[in-house]
């Protein structure tokens, strides 16, 4: 398979295989990669996934992408990333081999509404579905090449601590992550902090979270400090992380459409007979749902997909009415969904690439657009009118229906979910359609949003076993100044590059 950035010519004559583009960023020429075609999935291996166990269907769908690692390498890398061991934290432990099991809270609407669990990981979130695979590739793929990797990166939460989790430990890899001294949670700074790993550095940076987005900008701007430290990221761009999350896509579908078994039943056989499904996904980076628009282009009958939104609703504004207008930083609202908190969707240049025919030359004048004049609306154009064909549709929520959704999902069905995840079901509840399942994708667990929980329900909220007083471990971090010179200073004596 060959990877085509979503700014270059198609003619380019420049080829990258899945091990290229890995350990990257964006291309050269600031787009992002996309395969040049979607493989396709065909009915009948549709029939023999849905037997497959998480690890294997992972593989499947991987080596479609990923048609440049040995298939023995590939299966091995998957089979010892999803394993019960790793995705212990759910509702129901016994499930845990499922890896992302389907819980199905009831039928409203006459559509059956089901939370797909996603956030049974170590760091109960989502971000860890396609974190610890890509722990386990960049190894691979390290050792092949007899390099090392110095991962940088900034965080207010979430996604370093998945980063975290996924490198530790891991051969020729260190992560240096920068954090805001003091200002995340107890709980959140128990997760990162308590690691005890070599090669993990936890900076705690004396500013807010926008000082050290800055130093690691500064950081990776500095091209000579960035080569001689060997130093990478693994933000949501990544391409290994979004393929990762197709997996569960094909997952949830098969959990939502269980078969029916018994005798006369005869197998599906033509496209028009396969049951659909709807998914609605808490979305920030657009990186989760972009899974989901990859999954339906490779043929899984998806219905909708419904993006959902919290108060900082660019994606909600550009599917309502055509417009992308990304926000300042002082436009960003910081909510009690923090992990939606963003200001521009760094994954919808791979969407919008797809909408517009695979333009490369439009692609360039757009994102120019949104570099100079902060958007571009393409409301009066055939591009809009052509979502639909995609599926998409999308809505916003803010704190006080987060917290009616808790209370309501508790209520009705003695379910406890998190802030991201309430998101979710507010905006499903909008696209219901008879007899058509609606999967919510659940991206955290509610202890890592607890205050918003005894808001709800006026008690605190589960907490998996392993995590029983995680604060009170011993923790593990450097406090410095937000002061670039100091943090290289750090890194290159820890690396003794
Ligand atoms: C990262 C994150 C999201 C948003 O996912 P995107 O891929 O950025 O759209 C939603 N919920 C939680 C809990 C997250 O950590």
């Amino acid at each position: 398979m060959n990877y085509i950035s979503t700014r270059a010519a198609a003619d380019s004559s420049e080829r990258h295989s899945f091990s290229d583009i890995l350990l990257g960023g964006l291309a050269k020429d600031g787009g992002l990669y996309l395969p040049d075609a979607y493989p396709r999935v065909s009915v009948a291996e549709l029939q023999q996934w849905r037997q497959l166990s998480y690890a294997d269907l992972a593989f499947e769908v991987l080596s479609k992408f990923a048609d440049d690692i040995a298939p023995d390498e590939l299966r091995g890398l998957t089979r010892r990333t999803y394993t019960a061991e790793v995705y212990c934290n759910g509702r129901d432990r016994s499930r845990a081999g499922e890896i992302t099991p389907l819980k199905v809270l009831g039928i409203e609407q006459g559509a059956p509404l089901a939370l797909l669990e996603l956030s049974n990981g170590p760091t109960l979130a989502f971000k860890d579905m396609a974190m610890q695979l890509l722990g386990n590739l960049f190894e691979s793929a390290l050792a092949r090449k007899g390099l090392t990797l110095n991962i940088l990166g900034a965080t207010s939460g979430d996604t370093g601590s998945a980063a975290e989790y996924a490198m530790r430990g891991k051969t020729g890899l260190r992560v240096f992550m920068l954090s805001p001294h003091g200002k995340m949670s107890a709980f959140q700074a128990a997760q990162m902090y308590g690691l005890q790993d070599p090669n993990i550095f936890n900076l705690a940076v004396d500013g807010v979270f926008d000082d050290c987005q800055d130093i690691v900008k500064a950081v990776s701007n500095d091209h000579a400090f960035k080569a001689q430290q060997q130093i990478g990221t693994v933000n949501s761009i990544n391409w290994a992380r979004v393929v990762a999350q197709v997996v569960y896509y094909f997952k949830g579908y098969f959990a939502a459409t269980p078969q029916r078994t018994g005798m006369g039943q005869p197998p599906l056989a033509i496209d028009a007979a396969l049951p659909k499904v709807s998914f609605a996904v808490p979305s920030g980076n657009f990186g989760n749902v972009c899974a989901g628009h990859i999954a339906r282009m490779m043929g899984l009958p998806i219905a909708k997909l419904v993006v959902a939104t919290n108060e900082n609703d660019v994606l909600d504004e550009f599917f309502r009415s055509g417009s992308y207008r990304v926000r300042k930083a002082a436009e960003t609202f910081h909510t009690t969904s923090p992990s939606m908190d963003i200001s521009k969707a760094s994954n919808f240049e791979r969407f919008v690439f797809d909408l517009l025919g695979r333009d490369p030359q439009r692609v360039v004048q757009l994102f120019r657009d949104v570099e100079h004049n902060g958007g571009f609306d393409l409301s009066r154009g055939e591009d809009f009118a052509r979502v639909k064909e995609f599926g998409f549709v999308s809505g916003r929520s803010a704190h006080m229906d987060r917290v009616a959704a808790i209370r309501d999902v508790y209520q009705r069905y003695g379910t406890m979910i998190d802030t991201h995840t309430a998101d979710g079901i507010k905006v499903a509840r909008e696209y219901l359609e008879p007899g058509i399942p609606m999967v919510v994708l659940e991206t955290a667990q509610p202890v890592k949003f607890g205050e918003t929980i005894r808001e709800a329900l006026g008690r605190e909220a589960d907490r998996p076993q392993a995590f029983e007083g995680i604060e009170s471990l011993p923790q593990r971090f450097e406090v410095l100044p937000a002061d670039v010179a100091r943090i290289k200073a750090f890194i290159a004596q820890h690396t003794g590059l």
